[in-house]
């Protein structure tokens, strides 16, 4: 097991819920953005004199365009029925993990400026003035919230705690306390075309390189075209597919299907990146200017269908917000997008998921598996938070739980799906979502991805699971550094993708 500068939990039999711990993990902050990063994107990078104002004049400005954050600060009864169902709090036992007492942390602030009962008789209503410690309590909880939106299935009203987190961090970026991860990351994705900061040039070679591993692997020349016009099927994927292990296993297998099924397709070195981190600052023009690229890159190469890889976020931007934001699906009516909807085909869905277009390649013969090729394996599935509870895929209620799970069993002989709630929309999740990736935040991502590790564990007792699938490139990444400090090997995670590549008959 590696070494690690904090205790790593215990697995348990079974999921338990902590004892309160006050405080335990005040200390897990993540890094601040400096100047040049908020520059780019067109934000402060230190408190000014009249932060206080700022925050509250913002805050006052997302509760009138979002009727859901107001709705969502108004409505909770404390009944309690959150508490116990983040797994940041299950893995850290920090109370300010629970999802209402994060919510807490700005409905205090909210009712003390926004509310007359606040404004009047704060300590009756459980009211706060907004102060640096309070600021520094948002920074620190909101980037320990992986805006997985697990709490909101189990709260009676609905209550996204997500939502708030989301709003959170866009006063913090608004007063200058961004997060340096996701504020690169979005400067990176808008400068070069994708997170990693990948040029044309370097995606070239990576592509020429696989082919050539492809060839050599199978003897058949499957090919990773780029930037073709007319193609029919633009393909945007995770950048981390292009270079990842276990993604770039998917992306192989991506590229066999599309070989066998005979359609032509291509990627897109202008859109060389599906994940949109727009959608965790809760900053919907930044999530548009990301999206945007998608649309560029189609009119340009005149595709007829657009399909998304396996990245989790990025299927919920594309699923539920592409419409509106780009004019890809239906709902925006500005000359491009309309442009955009005649040209794309009605007979697909626009956009589509890749397990989508695989299973159903699959179901109808178009391509032939053969799934003992995969009997070394016995298989699990992680279900992504963002495809589980904020998307849906293909066109049964479900479908995002069912066709990745349909595609699995049809490439493989053995799988067992673990607990029941800890599955579907109940899932767990990996602990490194929302923005919370990255090397500062270890033990946060580390004690998080508890939950999921005890369910995982269980499994692979009871079954001998050697195999944990997902279609997410974030859980793929985070899955791959924490497992291995659970005593797990880091090769037990891969995509969906991954699987199919290994039974897929190539002719
Ligand atoms: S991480 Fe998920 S479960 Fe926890 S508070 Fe955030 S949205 Fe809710
Ligand atoms: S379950 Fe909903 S109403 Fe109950 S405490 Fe949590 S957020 Fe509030």
């Amino acid at each position: 097991m590696a070494a690690a500068e904090f205790d790593i939990p215990e697995i348990k039999d079974y999921i338990e819920v902590p004892k309160l711990r006050e405080g335990v993990m005040a200390h897990a902050k993540t890094f601040l953005a400096p100047k040049p990063v908020q520059d780019f994107m067109g934000y402060p990078h230190e408190l000014a004199d009249n932060w206080k104002e700022s925050a509250l004049e913002k805050m006052g400005d997302l509760l009138g365009k979002y009727r859901s954050l107001k709705v969502f600060l108004d409505a909770c009864v404390h009944c309690g029925a959150c508490t116990d169902k983040c797994h940041y709090y299950l893995g850290t036992s920090d109370p300010k993990n629970m999802p209402v007492a994060r919510q807490d942390l700005m409905r205090q602030v909210y009712r003390r400026y926004f509310t007359t009962a606040g404004k009047l008789f704060p300590k009756l209503v459980g009211a706060k003035d907004l102060t640096k410690e309070v600021l520094d309590d948002w920074y620190n909880y909101y980037h320990q919230c992986s805006e997985c939106r697990r709490c909101s299935v189990f709260c009676p009203y609905g209550i996204d705690t997500a939502e708030i987190t989301m709003a959170g961090r866009e006063i913090l970026n608004h007063v200058g306390m961004g997060q340096k991860y996701s504020n690169e990351i979005l400067g990176k994705v808008q400068k070069i075309g994708n997170n990693l900061g990948l040029p044309g040039p370097a995606l070239l070679d990576t592509l020429e390189g696989l082919e050539e591993d492809i060839e050599a692997d199978t003897g058949v020349a499957v090919k990773l075209p780029i930037d073709v016009k007319g193609a029919e099927v633009l393909l945007v994927t995770p950048s981390a597919d292009f270079f990842s292990e276990p993604h770039v296993e998917s992306l192989i297998g991506y590229a066999k299907v599309f070989h066998a099924a005979g359609i032509s397709w291509t990627l897109s070195t202008h859109a060389s990146e599906a994940g949109n981190f727009g959608l965790f600052n809760g900053n919907y023009e930044t999530m548009r200017k990301v999206a945007m690229r998608i649309r560029d890159a189609a009119l340009e190469l005149g595709v007829k269908r657009i399909v998304v890889g396996e990245c989790g976020h990025a299927w919920r931007v594309a699923y539920s917000f592409w419409n509106t934001l780009t004019g890809i699906g239906y709902g925006a009516d500005d000359p491009f997008s309309i442009e955009l909807q005649k040209q794309l085909d009605p007979n697909y869905p626009q956009p589509q998921h890749i397990c989508e277009l695989t299973n159903d390649l699959i179901q109808s013969g178009r391509i032939k598996v053969d799934p003992s090729l995969n009997d070394d394996l016995i298989v699990t599935y992680h279900d992504s938070c963002n495809v589980a509870r904020a998307s849906r895929m293909g066109t049964e209620p479900g479908g995002q739980f069912t066709i990745p799970r349909e595609l699995i069993k049809s490439v493989v002989n053995n799988f067992h799906n673990m607990a029941d709630d800890t599955i579907y929309e109940s899932t767990f999740c990996c602990g490194g979502g929302g923005g919370l990736l990255t090397d500062d935040l270890m033990e946060v991502r580390v004690k998080g991805a508890l939950p999921r590790v005890t369910a995982l564990n269980n499994v692979v007792k009871e079954h001998k699971v050697n195999f944990m699938a997902t279609i997410c490139a974030i859980c793929k990444a985070q899955f791959t550094k924490v497992l291995p400090k659970y005593g797990f090997d880091m090769s037990m995670v891969g995509g969906v993708h991954q699987l199919v590549s290994k039974a897929i008959k190539l002719d």
